[in-house]
């Protein structure tokens, strides 16, 4: 199955995410068709605020302009103060600012997961989403292609598959190797309550500034993060924890206003507000993918949260999954790229300019949890030290413009033998 139009090869993505929806809509605009299957029945509204600066915005913005669009009109009128990102504060104080960054361009945006999800749907061409699809396994097939074996019991055959299948990625198990310890998330330490709650309430409790704005608490071993989402309709509540070991089996659980008041009992006023505002929390266990020796193999890929999920201190996981989508858009497409024997120096591109910046988000994110819990082996529980080191964290995750990090990608003829130089690795 999958229809090859201009070129001569078959394309699969596994999982109707933001990483997978993004790539297919993105190449589909180029002109290569792809089929999209995704476990779920349907999907499900797990009520999650997701935030994004302006890497993601310039990345989505040159996926697809329509895309693009969608998600601004979710964003619309998020932030009270024009390109202020978050403010950082003294969580085991009254929540008194130790630093305000600024990012010009966006300030904070966020918007709510799924909402965005079912969006993005609506741009996918007709019959090319398969929803209730859980891969199984995939086999080589001697021409190099592969075979996709679903747990309905069916098979598809496809000259490309691409995994966007998140965190418990399928396919990056099949990848890297089952035996292999990085094939499967590590828990990073670190779980979170979260919660979405209606602004007027949440205005009521903490003030019209802090509420309507990105806020993080930092403290003693544990933070909160809020910040507005769905057009400033709802806040975003998340509070962090460290934690030795994660001993339940599922990664989201339901929880309750008391046990998150115990967790945080001790720290200052402005937490204690934020704590009061929880209804109906879940916490979320936190794992990543801290080492991955290859995006990709042959024709077989992984892109977003499969490739490199991070903690969310950082604020990056759709970001880079939309850089990733640019990335392997505009080398899929390029003209050199027609038969599938075409597709692993495309790969190989890929991998060579994406897995060396996704993977220092991963680890910049993980330290950036720590630095706000108080514990940056640099930082400690100094403020002056704190404030230094979190003014100069996020702006290069920003600043690295996806499209012009890699300028080749402006001249489509030349891309892949240019990216050669650029890159200074032979693909
Ligand atoms: C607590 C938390 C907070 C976060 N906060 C932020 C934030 O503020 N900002 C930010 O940018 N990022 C944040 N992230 C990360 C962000 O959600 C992801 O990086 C982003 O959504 C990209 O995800 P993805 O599309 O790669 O994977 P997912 O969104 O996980 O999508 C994977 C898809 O694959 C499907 N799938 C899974 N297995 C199979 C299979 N075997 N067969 C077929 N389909 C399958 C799933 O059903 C799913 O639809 C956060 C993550 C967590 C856990």
């Amino acid at each position: 199955m999958g229809s090859v139009d201009q070129k001569q090869f078959s394309v699969a993505i596994i999982g109707a995410g933001l990483a997978g929806l993004s790539l297919a809509i993105g190449l589909h605009r180029r002109g290569v068709t792809s089929h999209v299957y995704d476990a779920a029945p349907k999907f499900l509204d797990i009520g999650a605020g997701l935030s994004f600066a302006v890497n993601s915005l310039k990345a989505l913005e040159a996926v697809d302009q329509e895309c693009y669009e969608l998600f601004k009109k979710r964003c619309e009128g998020m932030s009270l103060k024009k390109d202020v990102y978050m403010t950082f504060r003294d969580g085991m104080g009254d929540g008194e600012p130790v630093t305000t960054l600024y990012c010009k361009g966006s300030g904070q945006q966020a918007v709510h997961r799924t909402l965005l999800v079912k969006d993005m749907t609506k741009l996918m061409p007709e019959n090319t989403l398969h929803m209730g699809k859980k891969l199984r396994d995939i086999t080589k097939t001697p021409a190099g292609g592969y075979i996709l074996d679903f747990e309905d019991d069916t098979t598809e055959e496809f000259d490309v598959v691409l995994g966007a299948d998140g965190i418990k990625s399928r396919v990056r198990q099949i990848l890297l190797g089952e035996d292999n310890p990085d094939s499967y998330p590590k828990f990073s330490g670190e779980f979170a309550y979260r919660d979405l709650v209606p602004m007027e309430t949440a205005c009521e409790v903490l003030g019209e500034e802090f509420a309507r704005n990105g806020n993080v608490n930092m403290g003693l071993g544990g933070l909160t993060t809020s910040y507005p989402v769905e057009g400033g309709s709802m806040l975003n509540l998340v509070a962090a924890r460290d934690a030795e070991t994660w001993d339940h089996a599922e990664w989201v659980i339901p929880s309750d206003v008391a046990k998150i008041q115990e967790e945080f009992k001790g720290y200052g006023s402005k937490i204690q507000q934020l704590i009061s505002l929880f209804k109906d929390p879940k916490a979320f266990a936190l794992f990543h993918h801290p080492h991955t020796s290859t995006f990709y193999s042959g024709r077989l890929a992984i892109i977003g949260d499969a490739a490199h999920a991070a903690t969310p201190h950082q604020g990056a996981g759709c970001g880079q999954a939309f850089e990733d989508a640019l990335i392997l858009c505009e080398l899929l497409s390029d003209e050199s790229v027609r038969a599938p024997e075409d597709v692993q120096r495309a790969l190989a591109a890929y991998d060579a300019i994406r897995r060396p910046h996704t993977l220092r988000v991963v680890e910049t994110s993980r330290e950036n949890g720590a630095i706000c819990m108080m514990k940056g082996p640099t930082t400690g529980e100094d403020w002056g030290k704190i404030k230094a080191n979190l003014d100069k964290r996020f702006e290069w995750m920003w600043r690295v413009p996806p499209v012009a990090d890699v300028p080749i990608l402006h001249s489509s003829s030349t891309k892949l033998s240019l990216l050669t130089l650029v890159i200074g690795t032979t693909i």
